[in-house]
């Protein structure tokens, strides 16, 4: 059954109309004006409207364009007297999907004429892929929700839902299957909520849900909870389980705001908190998120301009091989130097970067860095033996030109490329083991090392690892912080060293604070390591009178040592 509603005083046209249409298909509803229109739109949806356009826009006080904006989400045909092209051309500017004249609306023209602007409607109106509103029908449903919402004194809730790892999934399992996992999850999102909610995709991996009736913020939660239930089951494509998850932000009206704007705004910042903590939760706007949203605007603008002026700079972590206690190489971690706040750490900024997608010309600046560093210092002070390990993040990794770029590099200041050593993750390595494969093998013939950082937190497919040309694995500092009291950690530990020894790489261990920590490593022959045992890292012309200290407690003797000597 279509709905239409008919807009004019003329009788003779509404006869009109009636006959066009006397098929159980339609349902007619009548008003007069435009204000009884407005009135009853802003209660209920129709399907379509029939504006008899000469009788509205005379004497009404609603100009051209005031008239058809408030019905632009609603198909309509507008009647006329007489066909002029001049003002058929402004009526589809103003959103009216036709213009028919009045005297010829028999033989199904009209019909036809309504079928089509709900068609096309819905083709301007809602996303393709998954048949939900767009973000333009999102506000109007959203405006008009608010309407009702405050008519009744109701509550509310608006949702914004941002997938968890859709990235990775897209990145790994091709964009189809992307498609195949945004539409059953658009189809379980639907399904979480009533016939009368709206749920919308705004566009990439981002919905928004409108819940309204709501009589306590409570049942915003129970949705939001089912939300998060029924988006993390896995979606089986091809065969094959993708899994992502949602991060929800909830904003409440009239509570939060009373703005459209500002009610997505709001539930965006508390999406991004739920980000914050993991994912895969919801969280509801509280008025503190939103200085935390602004301060992520700032920083980003504030990070840009940082990278305009070189506000980096690397501290250095000296690598101790356990073996002869020699410091064998060092780690460059990158710190920002901002004017008013200080240093701060790359936990803060680095995933900034990459969302911002400033990670290139970051990554640039470090590279740079770091190659004109191992140059200049410590070729001059003679510690020639020192390799230096560079982090990339997965977004350097994914660029094509990073082994041209890291050669220009070496090739610019002059640098014997075994000096260089560069840390990835798992992940940025198993998303494409096709290209890695080949980057791995150019870095490796250029004379760069290759080691995998915090390996024991992704997951690797052991017959990849074997065919990649690496140097070393990193073990991931969580399993060496508990590996004296924690059973599964100190296992992990042992398994990856013995899978390093039998893939013939170098292993690693990070974050070693203790005595006891270094001696389990040394025990279970775990090559290198580092940590604040040895050197938090410290600033470049630091480094020198580190690799002396350490040095020098290598050479002297420990307590037992003297024990025994005496
Ligand atoms: P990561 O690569 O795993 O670096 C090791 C982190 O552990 C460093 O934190 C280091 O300061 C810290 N650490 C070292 N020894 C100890 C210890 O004994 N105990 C504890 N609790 N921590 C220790 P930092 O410098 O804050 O860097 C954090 C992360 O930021 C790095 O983790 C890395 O993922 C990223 N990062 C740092 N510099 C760069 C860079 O130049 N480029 C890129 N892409 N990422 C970087
Ligand atoms: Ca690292
Ligand atoms: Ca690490």
């Amino acid at each position: 059954m279509t709905e239409v509603l008919v807009i004019g005083r003329d009788d003779g046209a509404e006869e009109a109309v009636g006959a066009a249409l006397d098929s159980a298909e339609f349902d007619l509803f009548r008003v007069r004006t435009v204000t009884e229109a407005a009135d009853l739109l802003h209660q209920r949806r129709f399907d379509a409207i029939v504006i008899d356009f000469d009788d509205a826009s005379k004497g009404v006080g609603f100009d051209l364009a005031q008239l058809l904006g408030l019905f632009l989400f609603v198909p309509t045909v507008a009647l006329v007297d007489r066909f002029a092209p001049e003002v058929a051309t402004q009526l589809v500017q103003f959103g009216a999907q036709d213009t028919l004249v009045k005297s010829e609306l028999g033989d199904r023209r009209l019909m036809v004429a309504i079928n089509c602007a709900i068609s096309r409607a819905h083709m301007a109106h809602f996303d393709t892929l998954t048949g939900l509103p767009n973000r333009a029908l999102m506000f109007d449903r959203l405006n008009h929700a608010i309407t009702q919402t405050r008519r009744y004194g109701n509550q509310l809730a608006l949702l914004f839902i941002d997938l968890d790892r859709f990235k990775f999934v897209n990145d790994t399992m091709g964009h189809e299957a992307g498609d195949t996992v945004l539409k059953t999850v658009a189809g379980r999102i639907r399904g979480c909520l009533r016939e009368s909610d709206t749920v919308a995709r705004l566009g990439g991996d981002e919905f928004i849900a409108l819940v309204s009736n709501l009589e306590q913020t409570v049942s915003a939660a129970t949705v939001a909870a089912k939300i998060v239930e029924q988006v993390s089951e896995p979606v089986m494509v091809a065969g094959d389980a993708a899994t992502v998850s949602p991060s929800i932000g909830i904003a409440m009206f009239p509570e939060d705001s009373e703005s459209s704007d500002e009610l997505i705004r709001l539930a965006d910042a508390a999406m991004y908190q739920a980000k914050q903590t993991g994912g895969s939760n919801y969280q509801f706007y509280r008025p503190d998120m939103n200085g935390a949203a602004l301060r992520r605007i700032g920083l980003g603008v504030a990070l840009q301009q940082a990278i305009r002026r070189k506000e980096f700079e690397l501290h250095y972590q000296p690598q101790v091989d356990l073996t002869n206690g020699d410091v064998v190489g060092l780690e460059a971690l990158v710190r920002w130097r901002h004017p008013d706040r200080g240093l701060i750490p790359p936990d803060q900024f680095i995933p900034l970067a990459e969302e911002l997608g400033l990670m290139n010309p970051l990554g640039d600046l470090i590279l740079e860095a770091a190659c004109t560093q191992i140059k200049k210092n410590w070729k001059a002070s003679g510690q020639l033996a020192l390799r230096v390990a560079v982090n990339l993040s997965a977004h350097q990794f994914d660029r094509d030109d990073l082994l041209d770029h890291i050669r220009t590099w070496i090739d610019r200041t002059g640098l014997d490329a075994r000096a260089l050593e560069v840390e990835l993750t798992e992940s940025s390595i198993m998303r494409d083991p096709e290209s890695a494969t080949s980057i791995l093998s150019g870095l490796s013939e250029a004379g760069v090392r290759v080691t995998i950082d915090d390996f024991g937190t992704g997951y690797s497919s052991l017959a990849h690892l074997k065919r990649f040309p690496l140097d070393a694995l990193k073990i991931d500092r969580s399993f060496v912080r508990d590996v004296i009291t924690d059973a599964n950690d100190s296992a992990i530990v042992r398994t990856v060293i013995a899978l390093a020894r039998h893939l013939g790489l170098h292993v690693v261990a990070e974050g070693v604070e203790t005595e006891e920590q270094l001696e389990f490593l040394r025990a279970n022959e775990c090559q290198l390591a580092q940590g604040h045992y040895f050197s938090p890292p410290v600033p470049a012309d630091e480094v020198p009178a580190v690799i002396a200290r350490l040095e020098m407690r290598q050479a002297a003797p420990t307590p037992e040592r003297m024990r025994a000597g005496a």
